[in-house]
């Protein structure tokens, strides 16, 4: 489906976005991968989408760091072509109440969660609208759409990346490209580990309990979405199909902003 188009998803060494890079990778695209983690866990990541049969690169950019972003779409670039499909994906999370609110918290987050997005953007979109090609998503989250407490930077981050996607598709409406985001809501990765891990213990319960508690309080359907359930729809959004959607916000929340 995608055989030889380049795709970067930013925040590829775990989760989501290792879920996405594996989908596009089963439909022939190269990937350029980014994130954080032990050089022998990144190598064990890069062997499994290669595996794939595609080109891949990584990149250990820091998504707070403008510079480091263009260095990233610089060297997908060059070592794969120029980017057809943009993932922004990397995000972080921290909870507190905003009176307690960390500041260097609050910037950090705002720059992964939304500036890189803008970033990334600025970097690839030339090369797009000269292919007149391209497919921009941005995965936000259900907190780009409804809030909760103690998320003030995440959610402030998320309602901000759907806003920026909606300029983004206007902006390359006429250019062949689409902008859109995602908007999940429980999916089971390390970031949201460590929010059961805390559940678990300050309530002295286990973590299925944990789990089971997380899930139910928000989602009338009570599992966690998956890492490739993301990477479907990234890929259909991504697909010659949706050409015509774009400025839209996809739900996969199992009911959450239902309510
Ligand atoms: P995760 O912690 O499993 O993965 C995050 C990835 O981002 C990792 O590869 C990590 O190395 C990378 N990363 C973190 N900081 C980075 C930085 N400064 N520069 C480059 N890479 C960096 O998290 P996840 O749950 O897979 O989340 C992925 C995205 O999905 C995030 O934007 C998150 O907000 C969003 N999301 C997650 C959920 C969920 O339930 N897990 C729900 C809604 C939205």
């Amino acid at each position: 489906m995608f055989a030889g188009k380049v795709a970067v998803i930013t925040g590829s060494t775990s989760g989501i976005g290792l879920g996405i890079a594996k989908v596009l990778a089963q439909r022939g695209c190269n990937i350029m991968l980014n994130g954080f983690g032990a050089p022998e866990e990144i190598e064990k990541v890069r062997k499994s989408v290669s595996d794939l049969k595609v080109k891949v690169a990584y990149s250990g950019a820091d998504m707070s760091k403008p510079t480091e972003i263009r260095q990233l779409v610089q060297q997908a670039e060059k070592e794969l072509g120029a980017v057809d499909i943009l993932v922004n994906n990397a995000g972080i999370q921290f909870t507190s109440p905003v009176e307690s609110f960390p500041d260097e918290k609050w910037e950090q987050i705002l720059a992964i969660n939304l500036s890189s997005n803008f970033y990334l953007a600025k970097a690839v979109l030339p090369n797009m609208q000269k292919k007149h090609w391209g497919r921009i998503i941005n995965i936000a989250s259900a907190h780009g759409l409804v809030a909760s407490v103690h998320k003030s930077a995440y959610v402030a981050a998320k309602h901000g990346v759907v806003g920026f996607t909606k300029v983004l598709a206007l902006e390359n409406a006429d250019k062949g490209i689409t902008a859109n985001s995602i908007c999940p809501g429980w999916v089971l990765t390390p970031l949201v580990q460590k929010q059961i891990d805390a559940i678990a213990a300050q309530k002295n319960i286990s973590d299925a309990e944990a789990r089971a508690e997380l899930v139910g309080a928000k989602q009338p359907l009570k599992e966690f979405a998956t890492p490739e359930q993301i990477g479907e729809l990234v890929a259909f959004l991504a697909s010659d199909t949706a050409k015509s959607i774009t400025g839209s916000s996809y739900s996969i929340d199992g009911g959450w902003t239902a309510q």
